[in-house]
């Protein structure tokens, strides 16, 4: 992958629009993956514990729960599928694999470089199709898939997760958010723009780990909405194949009307335009662009606030204290990822365990890495991929009892 990542990342970028220097880092952070999961297949222990009864022995091994199906969205195309494909395969699975609609080609590229690496034939399956219902049909009526690992929306992983139910299927879902991004009025005002660019504004605002609501103590509010406010204005929305793009087009009509519903919402209900509010026209370019949007006085009764809107708007939102703010940043069905900045410890620490979230970055809006357990809590998933625990997802516990 990283001896191809100029093709991989050019392809990425054509079919899914993001800008080349991010597909560019999608190439390194999905091989990331596979990489850190090529050294957990080493670890996969088992265990002898001691028995109550002399003449037992407890042995526990750990086997591949069997074939895995795994179905991932279209915002990270390659990654979402190595984050799957390297613990699976590590833990000694097969895999058939369903791309989005939207990027079957990112898939079937990775494919290719499966076959020629020489990997065994039916052990990497990858499935491009039109509707997701046959495919869905097949897997769950199949005794020998074992596994569904699901990366999408809440709303379909609600309905995988009811039907894995008829088979008792396993079941890993990575859901949708609605990320708090909470400046507080001790933070680095630099670095915490810097952290809500990117995680706002990466990938045109279509992360699962999106910064969806922006709360700033009203102390440094003037301060950071001026610095965001010149940060945004640097970002140049164009093609993705252009290396001077920031923000490429949304991935379809659906995702613009979205943003769009999102925007008039809040201008509706008393927030105001600081920055960008409409589409943007791009010479050669198609309609699916989108300014990136500032949005001052935002308020939680907002689409903005209360849905993941999935794109390049930042909802700014005023607080006065500490246990105002982390009641308001709870205050979803969501729980994937949220991001403080601050300089207390005490507020660190206070903060971290008391964000109902799977992933906390402090001081730090791009938290993702191969290493780290990514998932959320609610209604934003369930297990964990990624990390020491993402093996576990795709292998069995077997209690072996031995009686001398
Ligand atoms: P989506 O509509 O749920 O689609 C995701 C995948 O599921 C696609 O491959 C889709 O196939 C398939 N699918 C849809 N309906 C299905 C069904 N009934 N049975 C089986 N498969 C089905 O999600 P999306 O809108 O493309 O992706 C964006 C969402 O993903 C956002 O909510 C985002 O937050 C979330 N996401 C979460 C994470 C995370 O790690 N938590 C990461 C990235 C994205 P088709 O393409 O054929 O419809």
């Amino acid at each position: 992958m990283l001896e191809r990542q100029e093709r991989l990342a050019t392809v990425m970028t054509l079919e899914q629009g993001k800008p080349i220097a991010e597909a560019r880092g999608e190439i390194v952070y999905a091989a990331g993956f596979l990489n850190w999961f090529a050294g957990e297949a080493e670890r996969v222990y088992g265990m002898t514990i001691p028995a109550s009864a002399a003449h037992k022995r407890i042995l526990v091994l750990r086997q591949p729960v069997g074939v895995a199906a795994l179905i991932t969205p279209w915002n990270f195309p390659t990654a979402m599928l190595t984050r799957k494909l390297g613990p699976a395969l590590a833990a000694g699975c097969t895999v058939v694999c369903k791309p989005a609609e939207q990027t079957p080609l990112s898939a079937l590229e990775l494919g290719r470089l499966f076959v020629e690496a020489g990997a065994p034939a039916g052990v990497v399956n990858i499935l491009s199709m039109h509707a997701p219902q046959p495919f869905a049909d097949a897997v769950f009526n199949d005794q020998r898939v074992r596994k569904i690992s699901f990366t999408g929306s809440t709303e379909v992983g609600k309905q995988l997760l009811a039907r894995s139910a008829e088979q008792v299927k396993r079941v890993s879902l990575e859901l949708g958010g609605n990320a708090p991004l909470i400046v507080f009025a001790d933070a680095d005002i630099e670095r915490a723009v810097a952290g809500a660019v990117a995680a706002k504004f990466r990938n045109a605002g279509q992360t699962c780990v999106c910064a969806n609501r922006i709360f700033v103590h009203r102390q440094v509010y003037p301060e950071f909405s001026a610095q965001l406010q010149a940060a945004v204005a640097r970002l140049h929305v164009g093609s993705g194949l252009d290396p001077a793009t920031s923000i490429g087009p949304l991935i379809d009509q659906a995702a613009l009307e979205k943003v769009q519903r999102h925007v008039s919402d809040a201008q509706q209900l008393g927030a105001r335009v600081l920055s960008g509010g409409g589409a943007a026209a791009v010479a050669g370019g198609t309609d699916l662009f989108w300014q990136p949007t500032l949005l001052a006085d935002a308020a939680p009764d907002m689409l903005v606030s209360s849905e993941e809107t999935f794109g390049p708007v930042a909802p700014l939102i005023a607080f006065d204290s500490e246990e105002a703010v982390l009641a308001q940043a709870n205050a979803t069905q969501y729980g994937l990822a949220a991001y403080v900045f601050t300089s207390d410890i005490g507020r660190i620490f206070r903060m971290a365990e008391g964000l109902e979230y799977g992933i906390i970055g402090v001081n730090d809006g791009l938290p993702s890495a191969p290493q780290a357990p990514f998932g959320g809590v609610k209604e934003s998933g369930l297990g964990r991929e990624g990390g020491p625990t993402g093996i576990d997802e795709y292998l069995n516990i077997k209690y072996v009892a031995l009686s001398l």
